[in-house]
């Protein structure tokens, strides 16, 4: 799938639109979801373009890679869900339910979160 430079993670990535911002450095940006799922709900993109996690780990440079994953852990520890769990979800594509084409992961925490997925 080709990137597209529409989407709202690249248009607050370029300043265009405001997010409420956790984390960034060179390669990342973290931000809280703009619709709460959990009291800790943090995504966590890179700066590059890149659509999903297949993309992202086969496309992107190991600097890109260990930052994306390094922030994701620091914020759990930053905001305190290492302390009581958290899960880490990236969904990608149609049955993945992706909604915004550029690849993230979402750091939800800070209350038990059930099972890991609806079943069927
Ligand atoms: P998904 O692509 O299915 O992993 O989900 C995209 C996530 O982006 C959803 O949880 C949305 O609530 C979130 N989202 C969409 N627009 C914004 C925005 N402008 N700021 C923060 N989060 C957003």
């Amino acid at each position: 799938m080709a990137y597209d430079a529409t989407n709202i993670f690249a248009r607050i990535l370029r300043g265009e639109i405001p997010c409420n911002k956790v984390y960034e450095d060179e390669h990342v940006l973290a931000f809280h979801d703009i619709a709460q799922a959990a009291p800790v709900h943090v995504l966590v993109i890179p700066k590059g373009e890149y659509v999903s996690m297949d993309d992202f780990t086969a496309n992107a440079s190991p600097e890109e890679i260990t930052a994306l994953f390094s922030a994701a852990g620091k914020i759990a520890r930053d905001l305190g869900v290492a302390e009581t769990g958290y899960r880490i979800i990236s969904n990608a594509g149609e049955d993945g339910h992706q909604e915004v084409p550029h690849f993230h992961v979402h750091v939800l925490g800070g209350r038990p979160l059930g099972p890991m997925i609806k079943r069927a």
